[in-house]
């Protein structure tokens, strides 16, 4: 369906460590009436209740199984549990999902009062929702680990009305006929012309895409022809330049290699993810990401939201 509403939370920021003011990674993608989790860091709860959206999870993606990733959901299932939810929720997430789901139940001395059940995504799966896909790629941190795409269906092209009464079709049914992709037959009975969607319909318009990398060393190469032309890249971007070989080291990026990453994926958006607990100002990279990507370069706060919307035809 066009015209969802479409908002990124930041509901943690930091990478490995939480600070103070940071908590580890949880991305809440709210789509329309769907809400979908990104990682569910330790305290995503607590950051849930100050952004005040709801504890509400149509279902989760976790990255890796690294534990400022996941150990959120143990809290997390209880509570929807003890909230009375009794519709299931899909983790997913790559290898060891199963595990973990099963991990979950067993370590849980209370009743789940419903299904929990385990998604195992690798590379090219994908998920599909009512109106937008996600799909997984594989990120380069040393285990299995996977980012998430998640992109809209496109819509339908502009339909030209004054091209419509212009070939001969009157202002009423047939309209809506012709927008949803039948031909349409006009004229008298002894010239009657057929109208196609192709005369009065434009090119399909593409819907939005946010790409997520998750812990990641930059993997643009490989990612290109799914990940390119993103509305939001929030990329890794764990350290700063003069981490570089320790980035390498720990299969983390730096910022200057997101905002490469950025540049080489088209994103119209770079969102800095992940940053160490040793940065306490995260200016120096937004100054470091810009170095190779002109676009907007954002370095959310916990709690910072971002709407997206509708790409302009
Ligand atoms: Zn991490
Ligand atoms: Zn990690």
């Amino acid at each position: 369906m066009s015209g969802e509403t479409l908002q990124v939370y930041f509901l943690g920021t930091a990478g490995a460590l939480p600070t103070p003011s940071r908590n580890p990674p949880c991305i809440m993608v709210r789509r329309g009436s769907d809400t979908l989790l990104f990682d569910c860091g330790e305290g995503a709860q607590q950051q849930m209740m100050r952004a005040r959206c709801g504890f509400t999870i149509d279902a989760i993606f976790v990255s890796h199984w690294h534990a400022d990733h996941f150990l959120g959901i143990f809290g997390l299932v209880q509570t929807m549990s003890f909230n009375g939810r009794t519709g299931p929720l899909t983790i997913y997430g790559p290898e060891w999902v199963n595990e973990f789901v099963q991990t979950l139940k067993n370590v849980a001395r209370f009743n789940l009062k419903f299904p929990l059940e385990a998604g195992e995504m690798t590379a090219g799966s994908w998920v599909r929702f009512d109106g937008y896909t996600v799909t997984a790629f594989a990120a380069n941190h040393g285990l299995p680990a996977l980012g998430y795409i998640l992109e809209e269906d496109s819509r339908p092209g502009r339909f030209n009305r004054e091209r419509a009464i212009e070939l001969g079709v009157p202002p009423g049914p047939l309209f809506g006929r012709l927008q949803r992709g039948d031909s349409v037959t006009v004229g008298p009975p002894d010239n009657l012309r057929t109208v196609r969607p192709d005369d009065v319909m434009g090119a399909p318009r593409r819907g939005r895409k946010i790409v997520y990398t998750g812990d990641t060393r930059i993997v643009f190469q490989q990612i290109r022809d799914v990940a390119s032309d993103a509305d939001l890249l929030i990329h890794d971007a764990t350290y700063d330049e003069t981490e570089k070989d320790r980035a390498k080291e720990f299969f983390h990026a730096t910022a200057a290699q997101a905002g490469e990453a950025a540049a080489e994926l088209k994103a119209k958006n770079l969102v800095l993810i992940h940053t160490s607990s040793r940065y306490p100002d995260p200016q120096l990279h937004i100054i470091d990401a810009k170095k190779a990507f002109s676009g907007p370069v954002i370095a959310p706060k916990d709690l910072d939201m971002i709407e997206i919307p509708f790409t302009p035809d």
